[in-house]
């Protein structure tokens, strides 16, 4: 018997996720809190659930892809939650980006019903899971791992199991560091250029031809030359990355300075109550604290 799927969380990542695995011909149970996420996923076959616990009464492996940890903990513990309708031999897979700490947590409570639980967050962005091109981090039981795979190819291309339960998590707040520190770097080798009267666009693609070349650079160095900041990767998200990374730190008691200058910026953009702009925006904090300068 072919597995039945459900997946939670019908966002800018999630809608495109349950997308490829319906039509890969999955048999697929989703439930959303407002009724218009449902609509792209029902108009390709995809079933309704009224509630996270009827999607896990229906199916044998459960994706959630939400947006911060006390979401997926509500969603598989809370009331109506998966843990109230799931059946031993099931598999969670959450692949929001949350706590690693709070994922052991999670994953340790649905142990004692038989459930097994995977973490596996993704890289890629919007394009990535819109493509089935992300890149995803697992954490978990290496026999859970292997039963999802065939799933995980339907969404990503470059799958690894990384270790245990929250290894996953771990992975991609280490991917987030690096993304931190990235972003604030192109922003400030844009801001550079530009004070110094040079054309920052012919540095951008000077620097994409050399050794600082990255996806970061490319991408959202083309946003902020274009202050073209919809989203993408929304600020409030990444605020609440840098949070679990330093949250994280804190716990296993290790310093990352650079990580937290960049949370700083972070905070500054979201506190202007510009969260819903996609990170890049930082750019904008930086450009703030110089001065205007002409372009
Ligand atoms: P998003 O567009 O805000 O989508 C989040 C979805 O989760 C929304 O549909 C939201 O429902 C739903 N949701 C949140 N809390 C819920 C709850 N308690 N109960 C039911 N539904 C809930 O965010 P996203 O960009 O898809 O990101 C999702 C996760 O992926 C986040 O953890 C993010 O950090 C991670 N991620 C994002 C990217 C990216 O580029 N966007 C890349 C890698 C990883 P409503 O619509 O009703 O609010």
């Amino acid at each position: 018997m072919p597995d039945k799927l459900g997946f939670i969380g019908l966002g800018i990542m999630g809608r495109p996720m349950a997308l490829n695995l319906r039509r890969s011909g999955a048999e697929l149970f989703v439930f959303a809190r407002r009724a218009e996420s449902l609509v792209p996923l029902t108009a390709a076959g995809a079933i309704a659930c009224a509630s996270p616990a009827d999607v896990g009464y229906q199916a044998d492996i459960v994706f959630t892809m939400v947006s911060d940890t006390s979401d997926v903990e509500q969603l598989l513990l809370g009331s109506s939650g998966v843990i109230e309708g799931v059946r031993p031999g099931a598999v969670v897979v959450d692949m929001s980006t949350i706590s690693p700490a709070a994922t052991r947590r999670i994953a340790a409570r649905l142990g004692e019903l038989g459930v097994e639980m995977l973490d596996a967050p993704v890289s890629g962005g919007e394009r990535g899971a819109i493509d089935g091109t992300l890149s995803i981090m697992v954490g978990g039981s290496p026999e859970a791992f292997e039963r999802v795979r065939p799933w995980f190819e339907r969404m990503g291309r470059g799958i690894l199991h990384i270790g245990e339960s929250g290894a996953g998590q771990v992975c991609k707040a280490c991917n987030q560091v690096v993304i931190g520190h990235t972003l604030a770097g192109v922003g400030e080798a844009l801001l550079l250029a530009r004070a110094s009267g040079v054309d920052p666009a012919r540095v951008r693609e000077a620097l994409l031809g050399g050794f600082a070349q990255s996806r970061v650079l490319e991408v959202h160095g083309r946003r902020m030359l274009q202050g073209d900041y919809a989203p993408g990767f929304k600020a409030s998200l990444h605020q609440k990355d840098m949070r679990i990374v330093l949250e994280t730190a804190a716990q296993i008691g290790i310093a990352l300075p650079g990580a937290a200058v960049f949370a700083q910026y972070v905070n500054a953009l979201v506190g202007r109550g510009l969260g819903e702009l996609d990170s890049a925006a930082i750019h904008q904090v930086q450009i703030d604290m110089c001065g205007p300068r002409e372009p």
